[in-house]
């Protein structure tokens, strides 16, 4: 049998985007040979608080960061759409343009964000859309104990769990591989209080960003 495309989708706030979300796209790229990465940022995200930079500036922000990468891609679905986001839409909407196509989708996720995944709109539909691919986060419990996600989400995960690559490969949705990238204690959140302290960012985040940030007075203001 001849192997799906496999597509990474990374969706995040990235306000800013950081050494942390770039540094886990490229390994992944080479762990599950990506064909592709797409960043997804959310345009409102319905479960946390609204973004500090505007759509606008987090868009440039993410182009500046991936446009020398020929396997990143930026895809601003949500921030065209108006109104809330919702993963669960994107993934429709890119199955649907995908349709005929055997391409099997990696939403990308860290653990802390993994955690909550049964507050999302829809969560359970997710499966059928997408596998998920879960990296480690410093600070927050380990992928490996599966024993500390929440009871109705580690009944949805049963039996979906994976090592082989290969899985990922031959079905379109419905695993959950976790994959052991380089630890980086680095948030969005810590960079905006630097930058809010005017402290140095720099070594978080491309010079390329941090430039962007200086030019705009991006997350000059204290919150
Ligand atoms: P904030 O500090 O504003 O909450 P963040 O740094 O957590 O932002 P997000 O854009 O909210 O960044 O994260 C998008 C996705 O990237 C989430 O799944 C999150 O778990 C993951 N992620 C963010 N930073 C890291 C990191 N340093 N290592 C691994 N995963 C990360």
């Amino acid at each position: 049998m001849i192997p799906f495309p496999l597509i990474g989708i990374y969706g995040g706030t990235f306000d800013p985007i950081h050494f942390g979300h770039l540094r886990v796209a490229e390994e992944l790229v080479e762990i599950l040979r990506l064909d592709e990465v797409r960043f997804l940022p959310a345009g409102c995200p319905r479960l946390r608080n609204k973004p500090v930079a505007s759509q606008h500036h987090r868009m440039a922000m993410l182009q500046e960061a991936i446009h020398d990468n020929g396997r990143f891609r930026l895809d601003d679905r949500e921030i065209r759409r108006s109104g809330e986001s919702y993963s669960v839409e994107s993934l429709r909407e890119l199955r649907d343009e995908f349709i005929g196509k055997k391409t099997a989708f990696c939403f990308i996720i860290g653990i802390d964000a993994f955690m909550k995944l049964s507050s999302w709109y829809l969560w359970r539909e997710l499966f059928e859309l997408t596998h998920f691919v879960i990296v480690n986060r410093p600070g927050h419990a380990s992928v490996v104990n599966q024993a500390i996600l929440p009871p109705e989400l580690k009944n949805e995960c049963l039996g979906r769990w994976t090592h082989d690559v290969e899985m990922l490969r031959s079905t379109q949705s419905g695993h959950i591989f976790t994959a052991m990238t380089t630890l980086l204690d680095i948030s969005a959140t810590t960079i905006r209080a630097c930058i809010a302290a005017k402290k140095s960012a720099r070594y978080l985040l491309p010079d390329t960003v941090l430039n962007y940030i200086g030019i705009h007075h991006v997350y000059h203001e204290e919150k």
